[in-house]
């Protein structure tokens, strides 16, 4: 390994024993903690630690520069593992493996590195760090807040948290995270005409939306990006505890995507007519827990030539099915760079990174500050 790639890989290694998970604020501190603890003690640094609801956030610049000209955001949260022993990494065939490797440990280590970097051999350049602790459950106490709330501005951000090496994001689409609830007459499961079953509604337009969004949108394809509508039945709950009783009201909660024209307004519209159709009762409701517009992305083509350059592959311009960070930004006109090294099983145990597209990325980031700041790295 050469040495970029062998402290890139310990960094990574040691990020990712820290079980920084969402029902694990002590963890998520101590990923803060860590994350500092490389920052700390350098004098031209302006370190803010904020939090919001119990999740931190820190943002570094150099002193004086509020709104630097690039801005590196990552995430230290992880996804929920049963056991404790899954925090762990091993390395083999080249690739860091174990949770958090892909999304985003990996890819934080690289900004810790790249910023130190920069800053060390040109102290007042117009760079900062952004790191959040929020994004795996939606970002709103991380990035979110410290745009809305801080005033967190920028000229460009370089997101490494979706896309891939030589696959560059320029649109995501937007979401709707809602509940559809039913309410009836409970009653004893025996005697059923004697009650009005809410789950029975509930499923009938559970099956209506099914059926909308399989047969009128095209089939999706395991290898292109499927640009249309989806609607996911994620959770169904009613507070019953009795197997004879039948319940008085009854909820799923639905995970919409949607790429334009569609907007989150014309979405909740359209899924309260197909709804209504098969309500005659009108025992059905939708409310929206998060709505978020579709967002195009903007990368600088100086990005992509220099990813070509470094790559000798052609960049692919890719739109996701999946949301991220990068929806903040863009709702202030910032253009955001959602690239990332070479990584798999995301979320999963066995979720791992490529350590020399870590280099690489790493290097496509350092020659794209170079030109973009002006600076001799
Ligand atoms: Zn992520």
């Amino acid at each position: 390994m050469t040495p970029l790639a062998e402290r890139l890989t310990s960094l990574t290694r040691d990020l990712m024993l820290i079980p920084s998970t969402d029902s694990r604020p002590d963890e998520r501190r101590r990923a803060v903690q860590f994350v500092l603890n490389h920052l700390q003690g350098i004098d031209s640094l302006e370190i803010k630690r904020y939090e919001s609801q119990g999740y931190e956030s820190l943002v570094v610049t150099p002193k004086g520069c509020d709104h630097p000209d690039v801005l590196l955001c990552g995430h230290l949260d992880v996804v929920e593992h049963a056991s404790l022993d899954a925090y762990a990494s091993t390395v083999r065939d080249g690739q860091i493996h174990g949770p958090g490797s892909g999304d985003m440990k990996g890819a934080v280590a690289i900004l810790i590195e790249l910023f130190l970097r920069v800053i060390r051999r040109h102290p007042s350049a117009s760079l900062g760090l952004a790191i959040t602790t929020d994004e795996e459950i939606g970002g709103t106490n991380g990035l979110h807040y410290l745009v809305e709330s801080e005033g967190l501005r920028c000229g460009i951000a370089i997101i490494p948290d979706g896309g891939a090496l030589t696959n560059v994001t320029i649109a995501e689409k937007g979401i709707i995270h809602g509940r559809l609830c039913a309410v009836g007459e409970s009653g004893h499961a025996a005697r059923p005409w004697l009650a009005c079953n809410p789950l029975t509604t509930l499923m009938d337009a559970l099956t209506a939306l099914r059926h909308h969004f399989t047969e009128q949108i095209p089939p999706a394809t395991a290898s292109a990006e499927h640009w249309y509508p989806t609607c996911s039945v994620t959770q169904i709950a009613t507070p019953n505890q009795s197997i004879n009783r039948i319940p008085s009201e009854a909820c799923a909660t639905l995970d919409i995507r949607f790429p334009p024209p569609h907007t989150a307004s014309s979405m909740v519209a359209f899924i309260e007519e197909l709804v209504r159709k098969h309500d005659p009762k009108h025992s059905l409701t939708f409310n929206t827990i998060i709505t978020a517009e579709a967002t195009t992305l903007d990368p600088d083509p100086v990005f992509l030539a220099i990813t070509e350059r470094l790559t000798h592959t052609p960049v692919t311009k890719v739109r996701a099915s999946g949301g991220s960070d990068a929806r903040f930004l863009n709702a202030h006109g910032i253009p955001v760079i959602l690239s990332r090294p070479t990584v798999g099983n995301l979320h999963g145990h066995d979720e791992w990174i490529d350590i020399a597209s870590m280099e690489t990325y790493y290097h496509i980031c350092e020659a794209y500050l170079s030109d973009r700041l002006a600076l001799a790295l």
